[in-house]
């Protein structure tokens, strides 16, 4: 039987690769000790891609680890045909349609080595489908920041079939804890996605035979760089005559940073149909904001637009910025039960691997040149039409950037 928090009293599996990745780097043995999660991220994933360990020896190199205590193993689930439909970057190795090699030969083999009653001790975390069921919301039927892809998608249902199976086939194994990709406050925070998100989530969670009782939880910000809480204005401030929800950088939204929203979202969630006892993980890995740029109070207050620029801590050009952002710090560590409603901080995007290659770098992963990821771009409708704000010479997704390591860790909120 499954305990209401799985993070709590349990030690969390640090990955051997990204622990030697992080250690190599000069100063990098003050984090290398942290918990990352394990991204499923293609079929031969598996088995093992690349030399890399497969999901067997890290199942088993988590054994070792858990000694007689609690150990919880925090897996991605990230291969949806059609994946990542608004951004290129980390597009799979699945076509849209490839809907039945999705669940037999990806869903299915994870299931069978997550049921291995050798592995029934661990706490199995598994966080399902990175930006697939927000795309469906935000970026696709008519909306000026539609996809041709996400329009895809959202038409032949298999986003929703997909994330409805694999819900259903892991969280048949009884330790196994489900958590949807519920994205972040800079992408469902506004009204016209907030509760429609929590929708289709449901929606999904009722696909392919799966039920609410299969979903443990939600997680928010993955891979993201949203700060997890803003110190020097609230949603609720006043400048000048102006509502902080006025400020540019604000756009209406709701929420201000990652706390608020999660705890809102799961609220929301609740109300939707969830169980009442859902857990929000939220990805600290790499929001901290820190470092000489952060600012040490709030913003003049001559107009909203001074008061928020001057006091947010995250230093994004645009909010809805999301690779390799330059002048990011690693954020919270990894920590159980951090707040109401909270399961876990967690590191599940592993600091350090890339978000997507800056200039086109031919590969055999599916993996496609995303201009967000130039330093050199202008944007599009989905960041405002902005700068990039990304770093440059940036490898393929998933790869070490040493750079941008080195970064996190000086620029890390609390520093190291
Ligand atoms: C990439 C994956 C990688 C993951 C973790 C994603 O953006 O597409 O291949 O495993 O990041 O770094």
């Amino acid at each position: 039987t499954r305990v209401d928090n799985p993070y709590a009293g349990a030690k969390v599996y640090v990955n051997p690769e990204w622990s030697a990745n992080a250690a190599a780097e000069p100063g990098g043995s003050r984090v290398s000790n942290q918990p990352t999660g394990i991204w499923l991220d293609r079929i031969a994933a598996i088995n093992g891609a690349g030399g890399r360990m497969g999901l067997r020896a890290h199942l088993d190199a988590a054994l070792a680890q858990k000694g007689s205590g609690e150990e919880v193993v925090q897996l991605v689930v990230y291969d949806l045909p059609g994946r990542d439909c608004s951004a290129l970057a980390s597009n799979g190795e699945l076509g849209p349609t490839e809907i039945d090699k999705y669940k037999t030969q990806f869903i299915d083999p994870i299931a069978a080595i997550l049921s291995d009653s050798k592995y029934a001790g661990l706490r199995i975390v598994t966080t399902v489908e990175i930006d697939s069921l927000p795309n469906l919301v935000t970026n696709a039927g008519g909306t000026p920041t539609a996809t041709p892809a996400c329009d895809v998608m959202k038409a032949n249902g298999n986003y929703i079939k997909g994330v409805g199976y694999a819900l259903k086939k892991l969280g048949a194994v009884p330790n196994v804890y489900n958590y949807i990709d519920a994205g972040h406050h800079g992408w469902l925070g506004w009204d016209d996605n907030f509760a429609p998100s929590a929708q289709i989530m449901f929606q999904a969670a009722n696909a392919e035979g799966a039920t609410v009782d299969d979903v443990h939880g939600f997680i928010t910000n993955t891979a993201n760089y949203s700060a997890l809480k803003e110190n020097n204005f609230t949603i609720n401030d006043q400048v000048a005559g102006k509502s902080v929800r006025e400020s540019k950088w604000v756009d209406w939204n709701r929420y201000t940073d990652e706390l608020s929203y999660a705890q809102a979202f799961r609220n929301q969630l609740v109300t939707t149909g969830f169980r009442s006892n859902i857990g929000m993980l939220i990805d600290t890995s790499r929001n901290g904001w820190g470092g000489s740029a952060r600012p040490a109070g709030p913003g003049a207050t001559t107009s909203v637009d001074t008061y928020v620029n001057g006091g947010r801590y995250d230093r994004r050009i645009h909010v809805g910025n999301w690779c390799n952002q330059a002048g990011a710090g690693l954020g919270e560590r990894p920590k159980a039960a951090p707040a109401a409603g909270i399961d876990a901080y967690v590191w599940m995007k592993p600091p350090g691997e890339s978000d997507g290659a800056s200039s086109v770098i031919p590969n055999d992963e599916g993996k496609g040149f995303d201009r967000m990821c130039d330093p050199t771009y202008t944007g599009n409708a989905r960041n405002g039409n902005s700068m990039s704000g990304a770093l440059g010479n940036a490898p393929l997704a998933g790869r070490w950037f040493s750079a941008q390591f080195q970064q996190l860790m000086q620029n890390a909120y609390p520093a190291l």
